[in-house]
């Protein structure tokens, strides 16, 4: 397994419950290495852009309000395996299908509001990495 980097958001819900240092302590806990790190209120069109292949999804529109709801903090978390390993340590999409001890299931409200995001391959590592962070953040 060899070193890697994934982007992880802790959204707008999991910020506004007071949830944000329990999750970095969480996160650091688990053995990510934070590469990047900053807190950013999205605009609407931001949020389109971001979960731009989501565009034809009937929640299209409501998750885009919900995550330029407030301020979310955007991060770069390496590990080995970093992307799998986040999508482990944050649960199912839905809060209710989590596992115990999985972020969303301990921070996470719902489908929409599910306290975090992960990039699921390395190409959307990559772009996700790439849109909100320059090299020089690194
Ligand atoms: P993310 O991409 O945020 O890490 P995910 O990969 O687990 O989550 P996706 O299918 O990519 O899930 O959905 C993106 C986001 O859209 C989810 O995290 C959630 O906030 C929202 N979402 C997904 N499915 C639904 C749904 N059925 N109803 C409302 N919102 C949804
Ligand atoms: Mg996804």
């Amino acid at each position: 397994m060899s070193t890697e980097r994934t982007f992880a958001i802790i959204k707008p819900d999991a910020m506004r419950a007071g949830f944000t240092g329990r999750m970095l302590a969480r996160i650091e806990e688990h053995g990510f290495i934070l590469r990047a790190m900053r807190m950013v209120h999205l605009s609407k069109r931001d949020a389109e852009g971001f979960y731009a292949v989501h565009r034809e999804r009937p929640f299209f529109s409501s998750l885009t309000d919900f995550m330029s709801s407030g301020p979310c903090v955007v991060m770069c978390l390496e590990a080995p395996d970093a992307i799998k390993k986040w999508r482990t340590a944050m649960g199912a999409t839905d809060p209710a299908k989590a596992d115990a001890g999985t972020m969303r299931k301990d921070f996470g409200a719902s489908i929409e509001n599910n306290a975090t995001h992960g990039s699921d391959a390395p190409e959307t590592a990559a772009f996700e990495l790439g849109y909100f962070f320059r090299g020089l953040e690194f």
